[in-house]
């Protein structure tokens, strides 16, 4: 089993969480995705819970300090220790990538790569209509996509400058885009 440390970039409706899921059953890398995290709390009405849910129908993002410490809990869990992660749906902000980037840090471990699922914007649009999820109304599609532009796709660069960074088209069945993941994340247990 590979220690794999891993954030998958990508537009809302890129195919990341299902991908995310696929990739962590065949390598054993536990899958981290704050969404889930977010939607789990909703539903069981916690605080956090109470607190997201407007935020998250509304399209916007949860406050970066919220985030940040969710993720650095998780990620010293002794599961996640043992068997590595596969970050999805953050970080999302220069603020997010700086956190994890000191968290790692501070624990001596490092990323091994950031990989951007490329997934057109039309083309997610058209995927978040079909799939009819609660918080996929028109208006928060446009918002989260507005969001993204923003925000998280300034982080591609920011990967970039570390030599972090790999495009993964996103376009095509769900086993081709798998097998050119698993390609490239073969590429970086055999760099190892
Ligand atoms: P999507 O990729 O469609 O936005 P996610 O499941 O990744 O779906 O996230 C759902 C919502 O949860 C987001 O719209 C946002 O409100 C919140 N969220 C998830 N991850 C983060 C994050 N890293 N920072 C801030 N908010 C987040």
């Amino acid at each position: 089993m590979e220690n794999l440390r891993l954030v998958i970039l990508g537009r809302q409706g890129s195919g990341k969480g299902t991908q995310c899921m696929r990739l962590s059953e065949s390598y054993g890398t536990i899958h981290i995705s704050t969404g889930d995290i977010l939607r789990a709390a909703v539903e069981t009405q916690t605080e956090l819970g109470k607190k997201a849910k407007l935020i998250m129908d509304a399209g916007d993002l949860v406050p970066d300090e919220i985030i940040n410490g969710i993720v650095a809990e998780r990620i010293e869990m002794k599961d996640v220790l043992e068997n590595g992660f596969i970050l999805d749906g953050y970080p999302r902000t220069s603020a997010q990538a700086q956190a994890l980037e000191g968290e790692l840090l501070s624990k001596g471990l490092s990323l091994d790569l950031a990989i951007n699922l490329e997934v057109p914007v039309d083309e997610v649009t058209q995927r978040m209509l079909d799939r009819s999820r609660a918080d996929d109304t028109e208006e928060a599609i446009t918002r989260r996509l507005e969001i993204y532009e923003n925000e998280t796709a300034p982080l591609l660069k920011w990967f970039e400058e570390r030599n972090n960074l790999v495009v993964v088209d996103g376009l095509g069945t769900e086993d081709k885009v798998f097998s050119r993941l698993q390609n490239v994340v073969n590429g970086v247990i055999n760099g190892k």
